[in-house]
Order: structure tokens, then C-alpha cells, then sequence
């Protein structure tokens, strides 16, 4: 198993890029220019953000596509532990139209207190979402874009504000959440979808009442992906901790029209898919809290189109998982069939060292019987492939 394991991982080295190719680049992002003088950056221009901003650049960027199959499992990652999310509707919380996405604020007192190796503080949340038929998500998994994603946004309790920390290494822990169409209204949702019409142009701002944040993320905390990486927009510090839960968060299709359809940045322009595409890893690690994520096999082969969004889910809950596809298919899958012939290939060459070694050993007992002494034997050799 060890030496599959390995051949596996070389394997998806070499398919990494073409994965990478099936990523959908954002759509129809013309429709949505920047305005003149009005901010210094839009997903229009995101090839020239490294411009203004040169560690939108750098070789630590997000978000990334997760690939599965090369996600190393690491046991010593706990479940993350939330405190204080539960706020109550006497609490006032400001929403916000950026231009760029919708902005919830967050007090201070919500934390994660477990599963991070400090406590981290919340400042924020916001989504990124794309337009009906087209996903929005900006990480994406196995190629696999997703119809929106929720970042919530926390900075290091060690440091006095967010301001301080996002400069700073580790300074910033975001959760990430993959949306997805599900069935029924999401009510925790619809807390904060109902305000969205108050804050519809650019800029603009209202206070809505608090209600429990927790129902915004899944309900499942401990399987995860983590890597380290950055803001997703400029200035693209690179001093985020990233958690990208496996678990997706299911919202009704008139819900996530809502998100979809709703807000607007400058003269009248709809914002749609206010996401980055995914950026390369360099090297990075992308690390799992759980064991042999189970749609990894698919990893190798084309991703699936994205209109194929709804996975079967026996979830009765709100909530699907993003790495259980394929997780029936009876068929071999181009990992295993490479791996077969990676450990032919490895046995006729065992073979061959095999022969080899005997002939040599013939040889050296013929030409050298007055050389019994040496320390190299030929026949400790040959013991030792047994
Ligand atoms: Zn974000």
C-alpha cells in the first residue's frame, strides 16, 4: 500500500496540470467594469492587481484548487471550536455593500477557541457568488467550482485589531464554506438575505439584528482542508490560515438567486462573479483533518461539468459533503490502472536485478575462489531479495 501510495502521488504530480486546466475561468466579468477613479481595483483587471499591489504575486496566493488525492492527511488537526457566534437579535450588526461583495461586521467576542494553534477574533464575513447557471466559489476542488462560498474572516487575538494582524505571519484565520443549491430555505440564510435589498448600491450600509452566525457554516467542524495562503482581493497579504470545510451549506435556488442577483457596485452594474480564479500552489501543502478523502480518485480524470452541482447526499440536514463523489464507482480508476502498471513495471525489474545478481555471484565463485574473505557476498544479496 506504502509503495501505491507513492506512485499515486508522483502520478498526480504529472495530471496536476491538466486538472488545472479544466478550471472554469470567470465568466463575462466585461459586463461588470471597474468605474473610473471610484476603487483602485475589480475582477475585471485581476491580471494587473500585482501591479498596485506586488504580493498579489507572490508564491503564497489564493485561493487554490484543491486537489483531493494530494491532500495529506494529518491526524494532529482538531475539529474547529467555535465560542460566542450565538448572537441574539438585541445585538446590532452593520451590513455592508463594498462594491466588491456584501460585508457582515462581527463583534469581537465570537472566536475560535479550538482547532487553530491561538484564538483568533472575528472581524467579518462575506460571500463570493457567480450569476444563475454559472458557480462563484473561489476555491474549488478537483477542478470543481461551486455556486457560491462564504469566507468568515478572524484575526489573532495576539494582536490589538485586525489592521494589526493582517500584516503580520498567521495574523489572519478565514473559514471557508462551499453554498450549494439544496431544496429547502436555509433559515439561518434567511436572517441575513432578507437585508440584502437595504444595501443594494455600492457603498451603502444598514444594521440588522443579530442572530446565531454558527447556522451560517456547516454543521460539520472536524473534516476539513487547511493551507496557508491570502487575502483573495488586494492587497493579497499572504498571512492567512485557511480551513475549507468538506461539508458544503445548502440554500434554496430563490436564496441563492437572492445573493446572486441582488447587489450592485457602481451606475446600476449587477456584481456577479466576484471571485478570483484559483492560483498556484508553489510547493504549498494542502493539509486534511480526515483519511483518504474518498472523491480523490477522480482527481486524475476531467472534472465534472459544473452544472453538475447537486451531489447525492443521504444528509437529511442542510448540508453536503464536497469530497463524496465517486465514491461508488466500480470501475478502475486512472490512478489505480497506473498503478498497476507502475508495479508491473517495478516486478520485471526486481526480476532482471534478480537474474543479474545470480550471474554475478557465478562469476565472482569462478574467477575468485582464493577471495572468500571479502565482505561483499554476493549471496547476502541474494537472501535479501527473498
Ligand atoms: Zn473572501
Amino acid at each position: 500500500m506504502g509503495l501505491r501510495r507513492v506512485l499515486l502521488l508522483l502520478l498526480s504530480c504529472v495530471l496536476q496540470p491538466h486538472v488545472h486546466c479544466q478550471v472554469t475561468p470567470g465568466e463575462d466579468q466585461k459586463d461588470h467594469p471597474a468605474g473610473p477613479g471610484h476603487h483602485h481595483w475589480g475582477y475585471t483587471d485581476v491580471l494587473d492587481w500585482d501591479k498596485e499591489f506586488p504580493e498579489c504575486g507572490g508564491r503564497a496566493q489564493s485561493p487554490i484548487n484543491v486537489i483531493t488525492l494530494d491532500a495529506a492527511f494529518d491526524p494532529h488537526l482538531r475539529p474547529i471550536q467555535l465560542s460566542g457566534y450565538n448572537l441574539t437579535s438585541a445585538e446590532t450588526l452593520k451590513l455592508e455593500n463594498n462594491k466588491h461583495t456584501v460585508v457582515l461586521k462581527l463583534p469581537d467576542t465570537m472566536k475560535i477557541v479550538g482547532g487553530l494553534p491561538q484564538i483568533y477574533q472575528a472581524a467579518q464575513l462575506h460571500f463570493h457568488w457567480g450569476s444563475a447557471g454559472a458557480p462563484g466559489s473561489e476555491h474549488t476542488v478537483n477542478g470543481r467550482r461551486f455556486p457560491g462560498e462564504i469566507h468568515v474572516v478572524h484575526y489573532n487575538s495576539e494582536y490589538r485589531s485586525m489592521d494589526r494582524a493582517v500584516t503580520q505571519q498567521g495574523g489572519l484565520a478565514v473559514l471557508a464554506a462551499f453554498i450549494e443549491e439544496g431544496a429547502e430555505d436555509n433559515e439561518a440564510y434567511e436572517h441575513l438575505l432578507t437585508h440584502l435589498e437595504e444595501v443594494t448600491d455600492g457603498g451603502q450600509s444598514a444594521e440588522i439584528p443579530g442572530f446565531d452566525i454558527r447556522g451560517l457554516l456547516p454543521q460539520q467542524m472536524d473534516r476539513f482542508f487547511r493551507y496557508n495562503g491570502s487575502l483573495t482581493t488586494p492587497p493579497c497579504l499572504q498571512t492567512v490560515n485557511w480551513t475549507i470545510f468538506n461539508q458544503t451549506v445548502l440554500l434554496s435556488a430563490k436564496q441563492l438567486a437572492i445573493l446572486e442577483d441582488t447587489i450592485h457596485h457602481d451606475h446600476d452594474h449587477i456584481l456577479q462573479m466576484n471571485f478570483r480564479d484559483p492560483q498556484p500552489l508553489h510547493g504549498r501543502v494542502v493539509l486534511s483533518s480526515f483519511r483518504a478523502p474518498v472523491g480523490g480518485r477522480k482527481a486524475a480524470g476531467p472534472a465534472p461539468p459544473p452544472s453538475v452541482s447537486t451531489p447525492e447526499s443521504d444528509d437529511p440536514s442542510s448540508h453536503s459533503e464536497t469530497g463524496s463523489h465517486g465514491q461508488d464507482d466500480p470501475q478502475l480508476g486512472t490512478g489505480d490502472m497506473l498503478a498497476i502498471i507502475f508495479g508491473i513495471l517495478f516486478a520485471v525489474t526486481a526480476v532482471a536485478f534478480f537474474v543479474y545478481v545470480r550471474k554475478n555471484r557465478r562469476r565472482t565463485q569462478r574467477s575468485s575462489d582464493s577471495k572468500s574473505n571479502v565482505i561483499y557476498k554476493a549471496a547476502t544479496a541474494e537472501e535479501n531479495m527473498a
